[in-house]
């Protein structure tokens, strides 16, 4: 009985050993690999699994008839970390981007939904100030790791909406948003370039471009020379009438193809979607970036829902 107590421990340790070699391994080489990741983001670090040695051991140990509990005297003080997550969820975050379009208090036209209520915008612009979140552009999104709470709020197209009835509610409460211009649209929409110039001025407001004509980028791809003054000289003219560098395409119709992405690419660092949902930095693509619709109808508990989501 004595001999095969002492075989059965010798068994043990043996398999014990190479447990610990096996499960330790990776965490070596791993933490040596992400001291920065591990920095950016600490509050991410504490989710990883921590497992003893003592854990390891009762697993082998239930499954032989002899009593375990003298066998697990051995020394379990180190503690092996497992599972840790690879770069890319580490830093990965949802990210909420509304959309939105225009807006009319009374008078919705054709196409009802497009028009948000200027009273809903501002409890929902209210609502997020209220709750600590900080307002974002293209230009803050290599630093969304060091913004707790951000929140894009994005408008397509360009009409005179947003600076008459949306611009005013901005400038009260101090919040940015992204304005994607489709330049075909001012006139059109009576959107003018000095309206455009002191909304870009404020600094609450980034244009972006949303192309020339607004044509499904798709349908087109095969002419690239149409392709081309869509995503190139809109991004130029865009950046002569505010200043600044045009980052992000919002692709019209929600639109776009390999090759739109493709050459979009080598204009922008951003292509905007209208692919539902949150917007996740390790899964999604920087050039599928997904985003919430806000539409007349949505309520205020919809919209919270959608950012808590
Ligand atoms: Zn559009």
């Amino acid at each position: 009985m004595k001999k095969s107590l002492i075989i059965f421990i010798l068994i043990f340790m043996l398999a014990s050993c190479n447990a610990q070699v096996n499960v330790s391994q990776p965490v070596i080489t791993s933490t040596e690999e992400m001291p920065v990741i591990i920095e950016t983001a600490p509050e991410e670090t504490t989710v990883r699994e921590v497992i003893t040695t003592e854990e390891i051991i009762t697993e082998p140990a239930t499954t032989i008839a002899e009593p375990a509990t003298e066998i697990i005297e051995e020394p379990a003080e180190t503690t092996i970390i497992t599972e840790q997550p690879p770069p890319a969820a580490v830093q990965a975050r949802n990210i909420p981007v509304f959309m939105y379009h225009t807006s009319s208090e009374n008078n919705p036209g054709g196409l009802a939904e497009l028009y948000v209520k200027p009273s809903e915008f501002e409890k929902q612009i209210k609502y997020l100030d209220d709750n600590g979140y900080t307002f974002c552009t293209f230009d803050d999104w290599f630093n969304l790791h060091n913004i707790e709470k951000p929140v894009f709020i994005t408008f397509d197209d360009g009409y005179e909406s947003n600076y008459t009835e949306i611009f005013p509610i901005l400038q009260k409460y101090n919040a940015k948003i992204t304005l994607f211009l489709m330049l075909n649209n001012m006139a059109a929409e009576n959107f003018t370039a000095e309206m455009i110039r002191e909304m870009n001025d404020s600094g609450l407001v980034k244009f972006e471009s949303h192309t020339i004509s607004h044509p499904d980028l798709a349908a087109i791809s095969g002419n690239d020379a149409v392709l081309t003054r869509e995503l190139e000289d809109s991004k130029k003219q865009i950046e002569e009438l505010t200043g600044r560098p045009v980052l992000a395409l919002a692709y019209p119709v929600g639109r776009f193809n390999a090759r739109v992405m493709e050459r979009a690419k080598e204009y922008y660092l951003f292509g905007v979607s209208t692919i539902a949902g949150k917007h996740n930095t390790g899964e999604h693509d920087n050039f599928e970036i997904r985003r919430l619709r806000m539409n007349r109808s949505t309520s205020l508990n919809a919209f919270i829902n959608m950012l808590g989501g």
